[in-house]
């Protein structure tokens, strides 16, 4: 086999024109951080935490 496919690239979650969106999603006494990338952030115990998480993912993709 020496057939060379070069035009699809792999699937990748973060295309270059996706919006970060994020919001925050409460579990029980959780809060965490979720993308509409798919990225989640880590449970938190307080909601401004799980808020910084959500504004440190949008900034630094
Ligand atoms: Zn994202």
């Amino acid at each position: 086999m020496r057939e060379q496919e070069t035009s699809d690239p792999p699937t990748s979650p973060h295309s270059p024109h996706t919006p970060h969106s994020t919001s925050t999603v409460e579990r029980g006494s959780f809060a965490l951080a979720r993308c509409v990338c798919g990225w989640s952030g880590p449970a938190r115990r307080s909601r401004d935490r799980a808020r910084a998480d959500a504004a440190s993912h949008q900034a630094a993709d």
